[in-house]
């Protein structure tokens, strides 16, 4: 599959490259990718920040379990749209479907929030079986998370993917949940490392207006979530046997549009990372 498709530019795709080196291997300087030049809104709407549903044009008038105006509540609607769908898709991409039937061979692994803005196939404009998925609430990967673990070792070694994304967004309730100081129950230690990461960066983020603040939080959420990745043995060794790329990108809910991070680690942060993390059979 192109790279192109990542929805970003593929320049900065190949540019981000990374291959690691340690005793023995050989090692390459790539040129870090500058940023992009556009900036995202960092405007917060009322509905992410307070976790409410957002009114859509079929529901205006209608409250959470209630029927529309057709007389069909959302769901019902989704699962008739759901054949046409089906249908159109086999008209317009007949080998799709029975091709899937038989497996699948996805190139991206995808690691974003489990926010219903950001449904990461149709925002990379691709189709069932082009992207692996986990998500959860503020792309965030605990070290010793079972699941997130899981995911990412199937899609590297067994699915061999030639990309892993991270990807945050604007206006994310979990970062704006983890900027402010409620308790929350279950989701405080869910969004722990999101504490961390602030206390780390107080200063920096109170230096900041609340939507620069929150904006930041999320950049620094998706540089977290990389290290964690790149910490596993399995990424390590895919990173340096057959050139899989790790990217981190913020997808803006305002525009749809993606940004991708530069994340080029120095030699210096490679050669610790392959001495503290690279493990062997
Ligand atoms: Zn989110």
């Amino acid at each position: 599959m192109n790279v192109a498709r990542l929805a970003v530019r593929p320049s900065a795709v190949a540019r981000t490259t990374e291959v690691y080196s340690l005793a023995g291997r050989q090692s390459m300087n790539v040129p870090s990718v500058s940023r992009s030049s556009f900036k995202f809104s960092t405007s917060t709407p009322a509905y992410c920040a307070s976790h409410k549903a957002t009114p859509t044009s079929s529901t205006a008038n209608t409250s959470p379990g209630q029927t529309d105006t057709s007389g069909a509540d959302r769901f019902s609607s989704a699962l008739r749209q759901n054949k046409e769908w089906a249908a159109q898709t086999a008209r317009e991409h007949p080998d799709l479907f029975p091709t899937l039937a038989t497996g699948q061979q996805p190139q991206i692994l995808w690691l974003g929030c489990s926010d219903s803005r950001c449904p990461e196939t149709t925002l990379l404009g691709l189709k069932p079986g082009d992207v692996f998925v986990h998500r959860n609430i503020a792309n965030i990967l605990h070290p010793g998370d079972l699941s997130s673990g899981a995911v990412i070792e199937y899609a590297v070694e067994h699915l061999r993917v030639k990309h892993i994304v991270v990807c945050g967004h604007t206006a994310c309730g979990g970062v704006a949940a983890a900027m402010g100081n409620k308790q929350l129950g279950i989701l405080d230690p869910w969004l722990l490392p999101l504490r961390l990461v602030r206390e780390r960066n107080l200063a920096l983020l109170q230096s900041l207006s609340p939507d620069e603040a929150a904006l930041k939080l999320v950049e620094l959420n998706v540089r977290e979530g990389l290290d964690v990745v790149k910490q596993k043995g399995a990424v390590l060794s895919a990173i340096q046997e057959r050139g899989l790329q790790v990217h981190g990108l913020i997808y803006d809910v305002g525009s749809g549009v993606l940004r991708e991070l530069d994340t080029q680690d120095s030699e210096e942060v490679i050669r610790s990372r392959l001495t503290a993390f690279a493990t062997q059979a």
